[in-house]
């Protein structure tokens, strides 16, 4: 089936259109992303209201485009699939509002996905990889594991009480005047620094859930800068590489745990991490993960970075996944603000709906 994936839920304004044939395989035919950085580079942060207007202003062109270089007509989709939640409401509404009126008018099904599951399927779509699976997920607004068994089928094993890492970055990069987004920023200054210089603390680390918390090294890293000031080059690197070497233990010391649970959960059953979200972009905490799964004897899938940042490719995908089970949502399916994966009614046909 040919599927036009549409995404804009948070910052990316975002349309794909995404092949998927009998054997389940994925082919992306285009994949167009326009960020709004630009637009809320000022405000240091995502400003809702922009955000859904930039939406209003280039949702079209964005989709015009994706069929385009796809080399196909807007008739020959045979399914729309868009976002609809978890995210920025009124993101999520231009999205799937501009879905709805092209199946309507195209007379094709809609799927409403949601946004956490394409991250989850996305390594299905670029690595083939089988369920059951472990995802990390780490990006500017969740940090979390999902064990994926199925399409629909997901159960959520921890994430943070507090920020996403992904934020954790950006505060840090904020705070140490490194710019947005903040990742990028604090990796490249980390280049330079010592991670053996300060030791911040590691929150939850020492319990046996599965739940991260970086609010509190957040606060940690602005007083050790605040008794600093004013800093040097050499300070700021020092700190960046402390931050990011503390992270990446914990990421470490996180993923260890979710895969040992998977190991009892499913005995004799090959382990597999996948990760997602803007964060996995970061090669310490990547290489920290590599290390991790060659010892535990772990399969390790990172997707290629701008599939793991926000996409309609994603969407598209895990609206063939959907769609190949039977799923139409109709049009008068809701956007939904909140929407954890571990919602009742995820399954397709799922008579818990
Ligand atoms: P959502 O959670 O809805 O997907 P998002 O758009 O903020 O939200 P992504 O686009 O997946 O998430 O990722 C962006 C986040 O990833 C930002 O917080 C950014 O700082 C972080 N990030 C990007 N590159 C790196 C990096 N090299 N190291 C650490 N963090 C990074
Ligand atoms: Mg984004
Ligand atoms: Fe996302």
């Amino acid at each position: 089936a040919i599927l036009l994936g549409i995404e804009t839920s948070c910052d990316e304004t975002a349309a794909a259109v995404v092949v998927r044939d009998q054997s389940g395989r994925g082919t992306i035919r285009s994949n167009v992303v326009r960020s709004q950085l630009d637009e809320h580079a000022a405000f240091g942060g995502v400003v809702p209201e922009l955000a859904a207007r930039a939406h209003v202003e280039w949702l079209d062109h964005i989709i015009a485009q994706a069929v385009e270089e796809a080399g196909i007509r807007l008739e020959d989709v045979d399914a729309i699939a868009a976002t609809a939640g978890p995210g920025l409401i009124g993101g999520v509404l231009v999205g799937l509002t501009t879905a709805k009126a092209l199946a309507a008018s195209l007379d094709k099904p809609l799927v409403a996905v949601n946004h956490l599951e394409g991250h989850a399927l996305t390594a299905r779509l670029t690595n083939g990889v089988e369920f059951p699976y472990l995802m990390l997920l780490v990006s500017g607004g969740h940090s979390q594991f999902v064990l994926v068994r199925g399409v629909g089928d997901y159960e959520r094993w921890g994430g943070t009480i507090d920020d996403a890492l992904g934020e954790a970055f950006d505060k840090v990069a904020k705070l140490l005047s490194l710019g947005h987004p903040g990742g990028p920023a604090v990796e490249q200054a980390a280049r330079s620094g010592d991670p053996t210089r300060f030791k911040f603390p590691k929150p939850l680390l020492r319990e046996e859930r599965l739940d991260f918390s970086f609010s509190g090294l957040k606060t940690a890293v602005r007083l050790q800068a605040e008794a600093l000031a004013p800093l040097s080059d050499q300070d700021v690197a020092d700190i960046a590489a402390s931050f990011q070497d503390t992270v990446a233990v914990i990421v470490e010391t996180r993923s260890r745990q979710a895969l040992e649970r998977f190991s009892q959960q499913f005995p004799g059953q090959e382990m597999r991490l996948v990760v997602a979200g803007g964060v996995a972009a970061n090669r310490h905490i990547a290489q920290a993960l590599e290390a991790l799964c060659s010892t535990m004897g772990a399969q390790l899938v990172v997707p290629p970075i701008p599939l793991c940042t926000d996409n309609g490719a994603m969407i598209a995908w895990a609206g063939a996944e959907r769609l190949a089970l039977g799923a139409n949502d109709g049009l008068d399916v809701a956007a939904r603000p909140r929407w954890p994966l571990d919602t009742p009614g995820m399954k397709v046909n799922d008579d818990a709906a």
